[in-house]
């Protein structure tokens, strides 16, 4: 059993856990440290590559990519260097534009890709490394999602967010300094994604109780250690200081390792993270420019606090009137109609997702209330753990992040949608499924609105 939160023992491993699987992580070298990019010639070195081809943005360049280049230059490996260009106003998109953009300046003698960013230019680099049969590393410029070490890359393809499948960073090297510097929007938004956690982990322990699906508490207890540490820190992260940034960083990592171990990103996304991507599905058809995903996930987690809180309150609910008014619940025609208003284009995929999986099925709906109803003390002592939402929301406030939908501009009518039907966006069992089961979902949805959305 692992119990000390320090990131090397995570590093390039494979242990036998208590919860009878074997846990792996190839991810091997993290350089967090003053210098860091100097040491990249002798790290590709080690590595046996000698050619770069390396993907940047205006900003990125400017931030990190000319020191990379001067690095690579004196020490006489040659490179290739694609600087996309950044937006007027907003960030650069992942999308389909982007990425012919970095295959059209393809350096195909090159042996290695290297991004220079965090966000977009990440998911690029780890997308196209993957389709090219060539390995990936990361020069991170901000520490403000938990994508930095990750297997997939979530694109935008005819305006649909898709996650397709990718490759890890063979390693990630970050300078405090340069982290440090970054827009404190972006900090933010980085402890933001991780505050998430707090709500992701009490969802993969509900459906642990509910569906009884595979639960570990090691790297429940890995994700749980690193949220406590970042919710110490944030203090730190609003004066910039290097501290609160490396357990910022680490805590990043940590959910890119802790979603190796457990093969799936159970431990990094719960419903906090469908009420962010059904915003950003929204934005995108509505042609308005991105809001960075961990503000948008720091919004949801207080929304969906809220909901643990509820639950922690509630009396236990008259499953014989629950069971009676199952057949009053909406028809399958209905519930089509509404994935076609709120997915627009992505509704057929929406309905697909649910021919398969089945979320809102009668049957699995009975099985499902026998075991609430059963197991009620266990659910509400789950949910007496929560932290409250208020609580969240200040240290949301404190960090100068948003907190209420309104800080970013979604609209009222999107925060309903997305608390009503942001679970039929995958097939993952949350407190909106929970509350989707007693009864109690559209009821909570207005009353949230009410209190966020005025
Ligand atoms: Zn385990
Ligand atoms: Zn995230």
């Amino acid at each position: 059993m692992i119990q000390n939160p320090s990131i090397e023992q995570y590093l390039n491993c494979s242990f036998e856990c208590g919860c009878g699987r074997t846990h792996k992580s190839l991810f091997a070298h993290y350089i967090f440290e003053t210098g860091a990019i100097a040491k990249l010639p002798a790290l590709l070195e080690q590595l046996g590559y000698k050619r770069p081809y390396l993907i940047s943005d205006t900003h990125t360049h400017k931030i990190a990519g000319i020191k990379v280049e001067e690095v690579l230059g004196k020490a006489g490996i040659p490179f290739a260097s694609h600087v996309l260009k950044s937006p007027e106003n907003g960030d650069l998109a992942a999308d389909e534009h982007a990425l012919g953009s970095v295959a059209m300046a393809n350096d195909k003698d090159a042996d290695i890709i290297i991004s220079i960013g965090t966000g977009t230019i990440n998911d690029l680099g780890r997308y196209f490394s993957y389709i090219t049969g060539r390995p990936f590393l990361l020069v991170a410029t901000a520490p403000s999602m938990d994508g930095l070490v990750s297997g997939v890359a979530p694109l935008i393809f005819h305006n649909m967010k898709i996650t397709f499948p990718a490759q890890e960073p063979l390693a990630l090297i970050c300078e405090p300094e340069i982290l440090a510097k970054a827009p404190l929007k972006m900090l933010a938004a980085g402890a933001a994604d991780i505050l998430g956690k707090y709500n992701c982990l009490l969802d993969w322990k509900l459906s642990h109780i509910v569906n009884d699906e595979y639960y570990c508490d090691t790297i429940a207890g890995i994700m749980g250690t690193a949220v406590d540490r970042t919710m110490e820190s944030t203090k730190g992260l609003a004066s910039q200081d290097s501290k609160a940034v490396s357990v910022l960083t680490e805590a990043l990592v940590l959910s890119g390792i802790a979603m190796d171990f457990s093969g799936n990103s159970r431990p990094a996304s719960g419903a906090e993270h469908h009420q962010s991507h059904y915003w950003e599905m929204q934005f995108l058809f509505d042609g308005i420019p991105a809001v960075l995903h961990g503000t948008k996930v720091g919004i949801g987690t207080v929304l969906m606090l809220e909901l643990y809180n509820t639950l922690a309150e509630m009396e236990k609910p008259d499953f014989a009137a629950i069971r009676a008014k199952v057949a009053d619940r909406l028809s399958t025609e209905a519930w089509e109609k509404e994935m076609h208003r709120c997915y627009g284009d992505g509704a057929e995929g929406i309905i697909a997702l649910e021919k398969k999986a089945g979320k809102n099925n009668v049957e699995g709906l009975q099985k499902r209330l026998a075991v609430i109803e059963e197991r009620w003390e266990e659910i509400r002592e789950l949910a007496k753990t929560a932290p409250k939402a208020a609580e969240i929301s200040h240290v949301l406030e404190e960090m100068g992040a948003a907190k209420i939908p309104a800080d970013v501009g979604i609209p009222r009518q999107y925060v309903y949608d997305s608390i009503r039907y942001g679970k039929e966006l995958r097939d993952r069992y949350t407190i909106l499924q929970l509350m989707w089961d007693i009864d109690r979902l559209e009821e909570e949805a207005v009353k949230l609105v009410e209190k966020y959305c005025n």
